[in-house]
């Protein structure tokens, strides 16, 4: 019998719970985009609420923004998008499918990167081309490599044939905040350093978006840039990266599935760059976010490409200058793959073997699962009043059907701490029974305590 992997179950997991879809997959399916199911777009809205709390509004010091999708086109050549944001494309001439030349390099331990040039990369993908074998087929028939540029061009407002110059779907949210730099300067009270905050979509036309949720071609992300005086880098540098640090581990994710990683090949503009990667099953060591000193290389770039003086007017030393921007940068997607991930167990209850996901409280899609012992008038409704009263602060589920049994297993499945049952008893003595997630240990609670029980143990 095949074993299925750790990746495998929690892929068919997140399917057959409603948390993630393949996009249009009644067509087929679109490669690439992922819709979240139900309980996926619950997820995914706590982990970004939980993000915008640390970075916006605990932060005196940083504020939100949400920008336009679609920007000018010049925003891109000013970035170096349009000639150089692009990836090494190789195509298996035996099955046609894609891949990306640093990637098969990579999986061999061989250090290369998409910064790298066509020449750069080239010459070490042909000097390895007897090893380097196409992830579909096996062969060993790859054309040459060539960079293919990921920005996504669409027709807004081309009403002719001819859209030559098209307008794009923004590659990354961090350009929005950079193009926004004055009108936040000049409309808040902002003094250096300070940071502005933005979650939102971006689209990539990656190569080979193979991976579930880590690559996909629309994602969302959930960008900071903070703007220093140049000689604040170093310190706010790793003030920054301690924040970051201490934020994904208070949501849940493991100290021993993350780690630091030390870019060793820096675009030219880099002061500084480190990823915290994370540790996915069949995938392993990736990238979940990037905290980047990025030197004053975006608020000069488009400031060139705009006319506009983009510069700050640093009292102390009397003059202006362009600020440093350090970005903190994470995909929602890549976010939520990694605490699935984390949260995912198997254990078994009174010899019967379950799936649990041990999403820590504040994340998990449903809070409260809110059951009748059987389906009875009687039951039905002290259950449903039950419901009314807590879906005001907590998201809940209200479930009738099957057996209690099923139903506390199906509980488990999709994480939720706490399902309250509503028996005969409960008429009576005017209490349900609450059964924990993780100990499956039951506990009779008075319906008048319920709302103090859980605040107690769900904020
Ligand atoms: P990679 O090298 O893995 O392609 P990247 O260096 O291009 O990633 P960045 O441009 O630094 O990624 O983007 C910042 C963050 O956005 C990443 O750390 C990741 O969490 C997320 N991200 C980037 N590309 C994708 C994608 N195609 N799908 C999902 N998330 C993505």
């Amino acid at each position: 019998m095949v074993k299925e992997n750790k990746m495998d179950k929690i892929i068919s997991l997140a399917k057959r719970r409603g948390f993630v879809f393949q996009s249009s997959e009644i067509y087929g399916g679109l490669s690439g985009v992922y819709d979240f199911g139900p309980l996926g777009v619950e997820l995914a809205n706590n982990l970004k609420n939980l993000w915008w709390r640390d970075m916006v509004r605990c932060r005196h010091d940083i504020v939100g923004l949400d920008s336009g999708i679609f920007t000018s086109p010049r925003v891109w050549e000013a970035s170096g998008h349009v000639s150089g944001f692009s990836d090494p494309l190789v195509k298996c001439r035996v099955c046609q499918t894609r891949s990306r030349a640093d990637h098969l390099l990579e999986d061999l331990g061989i250090m290369a990167d998409e910064k790298m040039s066509e020449e750069e990369i080239s010459k070490i993908f042909d000097n390895n081309r007897d090893k380097l074998k196409c992830p579909k087929c096996g062969a060993k028939d790859f054309t040459a490599v060539k960079l293919f540029n990921l920005l996504v061009k669409t027709n807004l407002g081309d009403f002719s044939s001819e859209n030559s110059e098209p307008i794009y779907l923004r590659g990354e949210t961090c350009q929005g905040i950079y193009i926004n730099f004055l009108n936040v300067l000049n409309t808040t009270r902002q003094k250096l350093p300070f940071g502005i905050a933005q979650v939102g979509k971006a689209f990539r036309n990656e190569i080979a978006p193979r991976q579930f949720l880590f690559r996909t071609r629309e994602f969302e992300q959930m960008e900071m840039q903070y703007f220093i005086k140049p000689d604040e880098g170093l310190t706010e540098y790793q003030k920054l990266k301690k924040y970051r640090w201490q934020s994904l581990l208070d949501l849940g994710l493991k100290k021993e599935n993350i780690r630091w990683h030390q870019h060793e090949n820096l675009v030219f503009y880099a002061q500084e760059a480190f990823d915290i990667e994370y540790n996915y099953p069949s995938y392993g060591w990736k990238e979940l976010e990037g905290i980047h000193n990025r030197g004053d290389y975006d608020l000069t770039q488009q400031s060139k490409g705009s006319g506009q003086n983009l510069t700050y007017y640093d009292e102390e030393k009397k003059e202006k200058i362009t600020p440093y921007v350090l970005e903190s940068s994470i995909g929602v997607g890549r976010l939520f793959l990694a605490i699935f991930c984390d949260a995912y167990d198997e254990d078994e209850i009174d010899g019967e073997k379950r799936v649990v996901m041990r999403f820590h409280h504040h994340i998990a899609p449903v809070k409260v699962a809110i059951l009748p012992l059987l389906r009875k008038e009687e039951l039905i409704s002290g259950a449903k009043e039950i419901f009314a009263n807590l879906c005001k602060k907590y998201s809940c589920q209200y479930d009738e059907t099957q057996s209690i049994g099923r139903r506390y297993r199906r509980q488990d499945e999709i994480g939720t701490p706490f399902c309250l049952t509503f028996d005969f008893d409960s008429l009576q003595d005017k209490a349900v029974t609450v059964r924990d997630r993780d100990s499956a240990k039951q506990k009779r609670v008075l319906i008048s305590d319920l709302e103090k029980y859980l605040e107690e143990r769900l904020n």
